[in-house]
């Protein structure tokens, strides 16, 4: 396997290696697009159907995994998937917003066992929803909860039209996500919408190099290149960020899309290296303690991150750890500083 020659979601090429290396994350490369900040690992092509089937593989989305106080990356619990289940309502919601038909038509492209067609039928009683899931298993589930679902991938579908088509962490098990889209708007309505939602790369980072990157998910998205990539398959899209997932919702369109600064792909590398670095004095610090020796470390460690992102990140975790401790005037002062700027911050604004 190798790295794709160009970037799944805004087509330029990736070679120029020298500027934007790849990193190597438990033996597997992994490159920054230096045109929309796309990552991408090295995927096999495969058929569409074994896109679908890697959700399987890499069992719950990272959307649901949650670093823990420890530093262990975990299944979220009830309360956080219900929080998750609202976000993609709300996301229904602002989908429902913006289009204008009374009573419309709602495709789910991959429901899993169909929890999201169950909330969002029960809160929104108009909709009329059919689902696709083409793992068996999890279509017999679907089912057998009401949900009007077919055993199939959305490109071998044959009906369309619908008003709204609803996909969420299937487009980055896509190693040509444009493609896949491009498929979803076909079967759209005239005026219809897409809404999506995936994993922000950005706030997956701290598991990012255990459970994001890895085979089965080939591409991830940031805003800047989820952007791209909709674009690339002729939409438009509004997009925001709910804690560990981006949204969006698109329509028909050819918006200008621009490359992302300069310096935008490494400082993202970066930011990859200084938030797996604070994963892991977190789990130092839980496994011994906020020693006097760890806070040193910690205030070494906290001297050596360059990203903002990175620096804030870093100081609320060994906050928390003193409160876990008991020490709280040490844990004030390491909120303090994650609110302020270090030297080399106000060095880069002047
Ligand atoms: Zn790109």
């Amino acid at each position: 396997m190798a790295l794709p020659s160009s970037c799944p979601s805004c087509n330029e090429p990736l070679h120029d290696r020298s500027a934007n290396p790849s990193l190597t994350v438990e033996g597997m490369s992994v490159i920054v697009c230096g045109s929309c900040t796309c990552m991408a690992t090295e995927a096999e092509p495969g058929r569409v159907i074994d896109h679908y089937r890697a959700r399987v593989w890499g069992g719950p989305p990272r959307a649901e995994l949650v670093e823990r106080d420890d530093g262990s990356i975990r299944r979220i619990d009830a309360d956080a998937e219900r929080n998750r289940l609202e976000a993609k309502l709300q996301a229904l919601r602002a989908a429902l917003r913006v289009g204008d038909t009374l009573s419309p038509s709602v495709l789910e492209v991959g429901c899993r066992q169909g929890a999201f067609v169950e909330a969002a039928l029960a809160r929104y009683r108009s909709l009329r929803v059919t689902a696709l899931e083409p793992w068996l298993p999890w279509r017999d589930a679907a089912a057998s909860r009401g949900v009007a679902v077919q055993a199939s991938t959305v490109e071998s579908m044959d009906a369309g039209g619908f008003d709204i088509i609803a996909e969420f962490d299937l487009l980055d098990h896509f190693a040509a996500p444009a493609e896949h889209l491009r498929a979803l708007r076909q079967r759209l309505a005239p005026g219809g919408h897409i809404l999506l939602g995936v994993s922000n790369v950005v706030e997956c980072a701290g598991s990012t190099f255990p459970h994001k990157l890895r085979l089965d998910t080939p591409v991830g998205f940031t805003r800047a290149a989820l952007r791209r990539v909709c674009a690339a398959a002729g939409l438009s899209a509004a997009i925001w960020e709910d804690g560990r997932s981006l949204f969006a919702v698109c329509e028909r369109g050819d918006p200008v899309v621009h490359d992302v600064s300069a310096d935008a792909a490494s400082s993202l590398i970066r930011r990859l290296r200084e938030n797996d670095g604070r994963l892991l004095f977190k789990r130092f610090l839980a496994d011994r303690g906020p020693t006097p020796a760890a806070l040193r470390a910690a205030v070494k460690v906290a001297e050596g991150c360059r990203t903002e992102a990175g620096h804030r990140a870093l100081c609320v975790s060994v906050a928390a750890a003193c409160e876990r401790a008991g020490d709280h005037d040490e844990a004030a002062r390491w909120r303090e500083r994650g609110r302020t700027l270090p030297a080399w911050a106000s060095q880069n604004v002047a």
